[in-house]
């Protein structure tokens, strides 16, 4: 760090340079400008100017990043002049990138090897259609009508199999003269304008509902692409899909999530206390947000804008209880909220171990005072001790308020004008003092967004968010999220109710 290498950068005030004799001021100045270059030239750095990764990059500067390569030579002028507005290039005439997957009229891939059937499985309809009469096992006059393969995976003990099996659908023909034909049903349909096909979720399906959500795991839970798992399929269980089938399946679960996921933001909105968080999210090149909420239950993730009417979507406008959140503005108008401790140490700790002169020892200050109000309260400690630790951290931040840095003014004022936020959990010892919880929910999703770079649709977009919900909720309840996903895309599949998720399990 450069840090190091300039001594007595912390030391200098002004009197002393008028002190100085030419020749140090020169040594001086020069130090100072191979600082300001080193850093200069490396705040400008990204992915494609250096060995870091593209996820490192700026989400707010990516937009005007191509626009930028492509008339380098104007750059040099206004070198100190960015920080255009995120999404400036939105209007521009640039068609955007290709659609994904081959174009119209190019040559496909075929399956190279023949499904081994290992069984037959017979679906009769149960009763007549016309007549009501129930069917006995003993069918005298049934024909096939329609069949179709399925790959299923079986879990045993210790053991994963697939097998193939053929399902056939019989029509029996009633005394009355009836013939009553069973066929596969067709459940829960994603329409989308314009789309050539749209998502039908049917029972008419290669693959069974097991290895439906097997692969939604391997996606969803194991950040794996869509071509990673075609390849793991064959490699490791001898199954041949393409990626449109597994792309599918992942759809297929998120699809039948979403009324899930509604009765979940209900519950998330009669909880006594809601933790919230949101990070930067790529739909298609487009910057967007994830937003999460967390209960002591629940766990419901959204994608869309930074707008308070997202916050509006999860918790709703009649939100009774208390939020638990950092210090972004849209969160600033509930009544009842605690603010995030971690968050104001962090910056306290940045104060500290930077150049603010006495800026640095309020920093200092703010990092043990805080960490200690954790503690007393925690520890249930004399109400008396508390009070007179708050009043401290308020009287440090009052002093602090006039300093001349904007980062020691500005973490000052920041707690002072959201002080009851930033004390609310001295009172109510439920509460918790810092937002763990909301960031610890999003950390799989920020990693999956560095590997894949987001969603590429609105519907994928849903679909991810209420897939996520489902599967964290069911972690969170202590139930196996696999197992409730099998048994909601069965039913998604069949029309039948969609299961609900089993409420908490006490420890
Ligand atoms: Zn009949």
């Amino acid at each position: 760090m450069p840090r190091q290498r300039i001594p007595g950068l912390k030391d200098i005030k002004r009197t002393d340079l008028s002190a100085m004799s030419r020749g140090a001021l020169e040594e001086l100045t020069w130090d100072l400008h191979e600082l300001a270059r080193t850093l200069a030239n490396r705040a400008g750095e990204d992915s494609t100017t250096s060995s870091r990764p593209p996820s490192s990059d700026n989400p707010y500067r990516r937009d005007t990043k191509s626009e930028q390569s492509s008339d380098r030579s104007d750059r040099d002028d206004d070198a100190g002049g960015g920080g255009s507005a995120p999404g400036g290039n939105a209007s521009g005439g640039n068609p955007g990138p290709k659609p994904a997957g081959k174009r119209p009229g190019t040559k496909g891939f075929w399956r190279r090897l023949p499904i081994m059937v290992s069984g037959e499985v017979l679906h009769a309809p149960k009763a007549c259609d016309a007549c009501n009469a129930v069917f006995g096992s003993t069918v005298a006059q049934s024909r096939h009508v329609s069949a179709h393969l399925s790959f299923e995976l079986t879990r045993g003990d210790m053991n994963l199999h697939v097998a193939a099996t053929k399902h056939c659908y019989l029509a029996i023909r009633c005394d009355c003269g009836h013939e009553t034909i069973a066929r596969p049903a067709t459940g829960l349909c994603s329409h989308v304008e314009g789309r050539r096909r749209d998502l039908q979720m049917s029972e008419r399906c290669l693959v069974g509902p097991v290895l439906a959500t097997f692969i939604a795991a391997l996606s969803l839970r194991f950040r794996l692409s869509r071509v990673k798992i075609a390849e793991f399929l064959v490699d490791w269980l001898g199954v041949e899909l393409g990626v449109a089938t597994i792309e599918r399946c992942i759809h297929e679960f998120g699809l039948a999530s979403e009324p899930v996921v509604e009765q979940l933001i209900e519950e998330v909105r009669a909880a006594k206390i809601v933790h919230l968080d949101e990070t930067p999210w790529y739909q298609k090149a487009t910057l967007l947000w994830l937003w999460v909420a967390v209960t002591a239950t629940t766990i419901v993730y959204r994608i869309g804008s930074r707008k308070h009417c997202e916050l509006a979507a999860l918790v709703g406008d009649a939100f009774l209880g208390w939020l638990v959140t950092d210090g972004y503005g849209a969160y600033r108008d509930h009544p009842r909220r605690q603010r995030c401790l971690a968050h104001l140490i962090r910056k306290a700790r940045a104060l500290a171990e930077g150049h603010y002169g006495a800026g640095s020892g309020f920093g200092r200050d703010l990092v043990r005072d805080l960490r200690r109000l954790i503690e007393r309260v925690h520890d249930g400690d004399d109400p008396a001790a508390i009070k007179r630790l708050t009043a401290r951290i308020k009287w440090n931040c009052q002093c602090n308020r006039p300093e001349i840095d904007t980062k020691v003014r500005g973490l000052a004022g920041e707690i002072l004008n959201d002080w009851d936020a930033v004390i609310a959990f001295v009172a109510d010892p439920e509460l918790p003092p810092t937002n763990n919880d909301a960031e610890r929910a999003l950390r799989h999703a920020v990693i999956s967004r560095r590997i894949s770079f987001g969603t590429r649709s609105n519907e994928g977009s849903r679909f991810y968010a209420a897939a996520l919900s489902v599967i964290d909720t069911c972690r969170k309840r202590g139930t196996d999220p696999w197992a409730y996903a099998c048994a909601l895309v069965t039913a998604a599949r069949a029309n039948t109710p969609l299961p609900t998720i089993p409420a908490h399990i006490a420890a």
